[in-house]
């Protein structure tokens, strides 16, 4: 697959910006793979301040034991816990229904044997745990067996939709190749984490975007096509639909193509 050199300067210069706001995301180190997988369920709906505290309070057991303590924990404990430290209430759910998933196949609370194991071989047992969404898996697998694969999820499609990089319904591999052919693959967590936070905090999934204040505006089609007025009752990825195809869009562009020309 040929991807155009301008695009993957964009996505380069994407990144940059990101990193320069979100600062260059540094992996923590000495957690177990299990931790990891913790953490970051904590960290995607939750701010990384809010997330950071969480961990911390379950690692040092300040409430539950251990991880078995959390995984019989009820639902309800578990959201009063989290919402002490302003954690989204819903990730103790999903932080219960992975270590039951791993304690139910592997009758342990352990997954550091994946590390020996070859990535297909992990890739595979990872992706028998419903627990783990689609997207954590390559995540994982970049820091476990420096996998090459982007984590690919909504945030990442939405984001890259509306700045133009890719078109609205991309499959998930041909994403993928295109961030592979644009970006190191030591960029893989630094970009994923990025791109979460921006959807967290700017360029949210619901809600009004933050486009007048976004770093990114001069380089996202939909800032160009709205100068950040969203267009009332239409989605982010209607407007784009809709007025890429209008004739003064093309105009636009004609006349900027002939001014860069010049
Ligand atoms: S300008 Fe708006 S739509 Fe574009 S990336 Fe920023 S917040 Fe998202």
């Amino acid at each position: 697959m040929r991807i155009e050199k301008a695009k993957k300067t964009k996505i380069k210069q994407i990144f940059n910006l990101l990193a320069s706001k979100y600062g260059h995301y540094a992996q923590p180190e000495g957690q177990s793979i299990l931790e990891h997988l913790i953490y970051y369920i904590l960290s995607y709906d939750s701010s990384i301040t809010c997330a950071k505290k969480a961990f911390k309070a379950f690692v040092q057991g300040e409430e539950f034991v251990d991880w078995n303590e959390v995984r019989v924990a009820s639902n309800r404990n578990l959201k009063e816990f989290l919402q002490e430290f302003r954690c989204q209430p819903s990730s103790g759910e999903k932080i219960k229904k992975l270590l039951s998933n791993v304690f139910e196949k592997f009758h342990k609370l352990d997954l550091e044997f994946l590390r020996q194991k070859p990535i297909e071989e992990a890739k595979k047992i990872l992706s028998s745990l419903p627990a783990l969404e689609k997207h954590i898996i390559p995540w994982i697998l970049a820091i476990t067996h420096q996998g090459n694969q982007f984590p690919i999820d909504q945030k990442t499609h939405l984001i890259l939709a509306r700045l133009g990089v890719i078109p609205p319904k991309t499959e998930d591999t041909e994403l993928d190749q295109i961030l592979q052919a644009s970006l190191d693959k030591d960029h893989i967590l630094p970009f994923h984490r990025s791109i979460v936070e921006h959807s967290k905090k700017t360029c949210l999934e619901q809600g009004e975007m933050k486009c007048k204040r976004c770093l990114l505006r001069k380089h996202c089609l939909y800032f160009h096509l709205t100068e950040g007025e969203h267009p009332p009752q239409q989605t982010s990825l209607e407007v784009i639909e809709q007025r890429s195809k209008s004739p003064s869009h093309s105009k636009n562009k004609i006349k900027k193509r002939k001014v860069s020309q010049k």
